[in-house]
């Protein structure tokens, strides 16, 4: 703490504010006694202008400790010196009224008053030798004070506010001892610690200071909320109605803006007729961004581990129609090898063609669903927007699919007529043919319904299937890439193509859902906007 700081503490402005208030009042009394002097004792030397002066000192040094920083904080001392001074003109006046016992009573008054207002050892010992160096001048000026109780009195006097003042500052120190080893206490917490009245910050630790990153001062009437993230202070202002809460995280704003995760717990406690509140806060950031690098850490193995298992299923994938097609052409060498002058009748060429087509073509489309997927994870999709008749669309996709799925299962449509969207057409037609395909591929031969209609501003595309359903902790996970629910291990699929139909159907600013019973089906409901 520097010297500025420190005179800023409570502590401090409180002394200031105490030796303000005792200036001003030894002024205005010592005025107001001109006037009990005039009354009282009316034949007295009892000058206006010397006293005036007086108090005017004290009061320009109570002015000015509003002004100038250097006199505020050596209040304590003016206040010394003012009552010096006063002592002193008394005594001025003690003289020139030959030290009548009324005067002798008003010294006793004066000196033990003054020695009151004295709060330091050093400031009474001074003031003790003032009164006897001018008391000592007194009787040495009017040796009839020596058959008076004048000297006696003082010293009498001078003794009971050395010994009041060292009984009063030995409470003061057991006090500042106490409260020391509590100021120790709050602030040797690696906590940080605040006390708030109604959301008002009373006092807080070096530790909360460091936190925060505020001073002390800055703290002190600053309001709770401030030092907390707008979006958590509805959170923090309901707890503050329960009498102790449990730990609970939030996140404070430093001064120089930077967000910190914190963990707050608080307890309400009554204390002078005030209901205040102790809060305890816990600098988290390090332990939730450990958190973090493990949930990423995480995630990275579990990539990890379906990229691995992606690659092993599209190795799988890709090598089937190769060995379908490696198997025929060894095939039909080993009968030229055989028969060099065999002719092939143009059936065997025609289904040697159709089955070299079936496999290049499932490969075509193999190598064409991965050159997607990583266009769209680089994020290159781009839209061709256009408006779409969604209805024929899907009509015309159904019959494009009709010889695959025939042998399979049955495809209906039930679809109000001419439904348009604003949306790229060959994207769309993706997302119909995954979502079919998948419906047919694990349809398990039962019949599949598709169904389109609108709901207010949007279109509502659902593909429902009574197949193999999906279990229910595989349905958040298989619109991510490389996933596949487990029931479709013996089923061929690359696990890339629900994301496909994700990525197309966000960049439409629609949504896709999926309701499923393992066993009994599953409905895909895709939402797109009219217009977009
Ligand atoms: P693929 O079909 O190539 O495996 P998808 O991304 O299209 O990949 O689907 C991911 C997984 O979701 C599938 O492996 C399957 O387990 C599950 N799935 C998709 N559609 C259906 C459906 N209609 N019925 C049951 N399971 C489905």
């Amino acid at each position: 703490m520097n010297y500025v700081e420190a005179t800023q503490t409570p502590e401090f402005l409180k002394t200031q504010k105490i030796f303000r208030r005792l200036l001003i009042i030894a002024g205005l009394v010592y005025g107001f006694w001109w006037v009990g002097v005039e009354l009282l004792l009316p034949q007295s030397f009892n000058p206006p202008i010397s006293r005036l002066a007086i108090v005017a000192i004290c009061f320009i040094c109570w002015g000015l400790s509003f002004v100038y920083f250097k006199v505020q904080t050596n209040i304590q001392k003016l206040f010394a010196f003012c009552t010096a001074l006063i002592t002193m003109h008394y005594y001025y006046l003690f003289y020139y009224n030959l030290g009548d016992i009324n005067w002798v009573i008003g010294a006793f008054i004066t000196v033990t008053a003054v020695g009151f207002g004295m709060l330091s050892i050093r400031a009474i010992t001074w003031y003790s030798v003032l009164v006897l160096v001018m008391s000592g001048a007194m009787l040495a000026l009017m040796p009839h004070l020596t058959h008076s109780v004048f000297f006696p009195g003082i010293l009498t006097i001078l003794i009971q506010a050395n010994v009041g003042l060292r009984s009063r500052l030995g409470t003061i120190k057991t006090l500042a001892d106490s409260n020391e080893r509590f100021r120790l206490l709050f602030n040797s917490t690696f906590e940080g610690v605040l006390v708030h009245e109604n959301g008002i910050i009373t006092n807080v630790n070096e530790a909360l200071i460091r936190m925060t990153g505020f001073k002390h001062n800055q703290l002190i009437g600053m309001s709770v909320f401030e030092l907390l993230h707008p979006d958590d202070r509805a959170l923090a202002k309901n707890h503050m109605k329960e009498i102790e809460v449990a730990p609970y995280e939030a996140r404070s704003i430093r001064k120089d803006g930077a967000i910190i995760d914190i963990e707050l717990r608080a307890k309400e406690f009554h204390y002078q007729g005030h209901t205040a509140r102790l809060a305890n806060v816990m600098d988290i950031t390090d332990r939730k961004r450990a958190e973090k690098n493990r949930i990423a850490a995480m995630a990275m193995a579990e990539n990890v581990r379906s990229r691995d298992e992606f690659i092993s299923i599209a190795s799988h994938e890709l090598k089937t129609p190769i060995s379908a097609l490696k198997l025929q052409t060894q095939l039909i060498e080993r009968n030229i090898r055989k028969n060099p002058d065999q002719s092939f009748s143009s059936q065997q060429l025609n289904d040697f063609i159709s089955l070299f087509n079936r496999q290049v073509n499932r490969l075509t489309e193999l190598v064409e669903t991965m050159l997607n997927v990583s266009h769209i994870s680089s994020g290159q999709m781009t839209l061709n927007m256009h408006k779409v008749n969604l209805t024929e669309l899907a009509k015309e996709v159904i019959s494009l699919f009709s010889p695959q799925f025939q042998s399979k299962s049955t495809v209906s449509l039930e679809a109000a007529e001419n439904i348009e969207v604003w949306a790229d057409q060959s994207r769309i037609r993706q997302v119909i043919e995954n979502l079919l395909t998948n419906a047919i591929k694990y349809g398990d031969g039962k019949p599949v319904v598709i169904k389109l209609q609108t709901e207010g501003s949007h279109a509502v595309l659902t593909v429902e299937d009574h197949g193999l359903g999906i279990a229910p902790e595989f349905i958040d996970r298989i619109f991510d890439r490389f996933e596949r629910a487990i029931s479709a291990r013996n089923i061929s699929g690359f696990g890339l193509g629900l994301y496909i139909v994700k990525q197309i159907v966000e960049a439409h600013q629609g949504t896709i859902t999926v309701k499923s019973h393992l066993g009994s089906g599953s409905v895909f409901k895709v939402v797109l906007p009219l217009k977009i």
